[in-house]
């Protein structure tokens, strides 16, 4: 099947799902793989194949709910005692499935989940030359952002 279809197909009712929340735009699920028990998925229900694509006012929202189910999750009688909030944008990310969706995996002790990579000690002024190359592009982009 093609992966853009599975949320899409769980957002119409047509394949099952787990549902733990749902609103006129955002639907939370269990995620049928999941990296720790309880490890949930948060999608928009109007299909975006990546960030770029997102309804930036719908991406709150995806955060705004993700925030509550962590909090919940750790009410639950799910095993956490603590929570990654994980979103792969781009095959090279990650990305398996192309509809985004927000992670929300619980995490206790020793569970073995964990990004590990690290580069060591860049340079302040490689930092600062990537920080400014970034925040033009942001402008660029988004000339009346607040902060510009
Ligand atoms: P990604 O790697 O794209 O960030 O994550 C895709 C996630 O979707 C994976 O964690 C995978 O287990 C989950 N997933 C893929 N297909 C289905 C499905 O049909 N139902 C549910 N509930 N989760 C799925």
């Amino acid at each position: 099947m093609d992966p853009y279809s599975i949320f899409a197909d769980i957002v119409a009712g047509r394949a099952p799902s787990s549902k733990v929340y749902e609103d006129a735009d955002v639907l939370a699920f269990m995620d049928i793989r999941p990296m720790t028990p309880g490890h949930l998925l948060v999608i928009p229900k109007v299909a975006a194949r990546s960030l770029a694509e997102l309804d930036p006012v719908v991406g709150g929202k995806l955060f705004r709910v993700g925030q509550r189910l962590a909090a919940a999750l750790r009410e639950s009688e799910v095993a956490c005692d603590g929570v990654n909030l994980f979103l792969a944008d781009g095959e090279v990310a990650g990305q398996e499935v192309f509809h985004v969706h927000l992670h929300v995996i619980p995490r206790t002790s020793g569970d073995g989940f964990g990004l590990r990579y690290r580069a060591t000690g860049p340079a302040r002024a490689d930092l600062d030359y990537l920080a400014a190359s970034i925040a033009a592009a942001d402008r660029r982009a988004s000339p009346q952002a607040s902060g510009n």
